[in-house]
């Protein structure tokens, strides 16, 4: 079994938001693999990558680097640097949703998130982490809300760009990373048979993070 908290989701869904703050309660390391996808994008894009079709040579040509700050939580470096704001903007996540449906992409990163795990608990959390990253994890929470919600949470994120666009577009665009995340061929997005469903509408997080602490400590 691997010492893993494996939570899933789909996108502002609060799973993020649940697990860093989870991560703090349990004072254990946090890992968001949508930053990874991202920072693939990212680094394809600059590197004028052909983005539906990557390549493993070109993927192995980067360099994605955790580093803990100083307060022992991992950051993502990709080539030597944060990336910053970049990361988060609309367009980065868009182009995460569509590198996310090439194996070859998924094939890399996975063994770059089987290389967290050891005899420390870690949170980490994406979009099957349950399902195949770690199947075998210690738990297993599948986190959602309405699409209404899940629109208004991502408006009110201070961390994400969202471009000035309302919340009748950011609902458009949570919900074509939803089919695109949930149709695609390789590892789409569904709870692992085995996850616990928790759905956040109208909770505060505080409240998910309080049930899922008790839970891991029962
Ligand atoms: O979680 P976040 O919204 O940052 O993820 C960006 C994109 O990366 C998702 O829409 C999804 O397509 C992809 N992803 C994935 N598997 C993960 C994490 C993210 O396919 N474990």
């Amino acid at each position: 079994m691997s010492n893993v908290i494996a939570i899933d989701g789909p996108a502002a869904s609060g799973k993020s938001t649940a697990a860093r703050l989870l991560a703090e309660r349990l004072n254990i390391a946090y890992v968001n693999t949508g930053s990874l996808y991202r920072a693939v994008a990212l680094a394809a894009r600059r590197a004028g990558q052909e983005m539906g079709a990557l390549s493993p040579e070109f993927l192995n040509t980067l360099k994605l680097e955790y580093v803990p700050d100083q307060n022992g939580r991992y950051e993502l470096k990709l080539d030597g640097s944060l990336p910053g704001a970049e990361l988060r903007s609309a367009e980065t996540a868009s182009g995460a949703s569509l590198v996310a449906t090439q194996l070859a992409v998924r094939d890399y990163l996975l063994g770059v998130q089987r290389s967290f795990a050891g005899e420390k608990l870690i949170v980490m959390e994406g979009r099957d982490i349950g399902t195949v990253i770690f199947p075998d994890a210690r738990y297993k929470f599948f986190i959602t809300a309405t699409p209404e919600e899940r629109a208004r949470r991502r408006l009110a994120q201070s961390g994400e760009v969202t471009d000035g666009a309302t919340l009748a577009e950011v609902a458009k665009a949570i919900a074509e990373r939803d089919r695109q995340d949930s149709e695609r061929r390789i590892a789409p997005l569904k709870p692992a048979p085995d996850a616990e469903l928790i759905d956040t509408t109208g909770f505060a997080v505080g409240e998910v993070v309080d049930y899922i602490v008790k839970k891991v400590q029962a």
